[in-house]
């Protein structure tokens, strides 16, 4: 936990563009965005992934998914948005703390995967 890159920017270790904060969740701008409003929300708890959710996380996984929406529109994503929560290695996830990824702009982003979609 000590080198979670996502817990130093919570603690104000590493800068970061912020868009929202609470007592349970964290929200910032993605360094290297993937379409015109990308940003993510956390849980401050660090919880390394998905896969590591149990029951004593029910409520906060509902209050990250329930922020999503008011934060997205105050983002400019008015009219829609995509959510990605990407889980462990086959999930192609980099950092391993919960993170919902928001993604969206004024025009639509595209297809989820991309036109060959996954490959064996
Ligand atoms: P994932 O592949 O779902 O684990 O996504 C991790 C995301 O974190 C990537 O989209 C990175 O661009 C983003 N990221 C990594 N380091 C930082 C940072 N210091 N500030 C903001 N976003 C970051």
């Amino acid at each position: 936990m000590s080198d979670c890159v996502f817990c130093k920017i919570i603690a104000g270790k590493i800068p970061c563009n912020k868009v929202y904060e609470d007592e349970d969740i964290f929200a910032f701008h993605d360094i290297s965005p993937a379409a015109p409003v990308h940003f993510m929300i956390v849980p401050k708890q660090h919880l390394a992934s998905l896969a590591e959710a149990d029951a004593s996380h029910q409520a906060l996984l509902g209050k990250l998914l329930l922020k999503a929406g008011e934060l997205a529109r105050a983002q400019g994503a008015t009219d829609g948005f995509r959510t990605i929560i990407n889980t462990g290695r086959v999930g192609g996830q980099e950092v391993y703390h919960l993170h919902v990824h928001i993604l969206g702009g004024p025009q639509p982003i595209g297809p989820m995967i991309g036109p060959r979609g996954i490959t064996k």
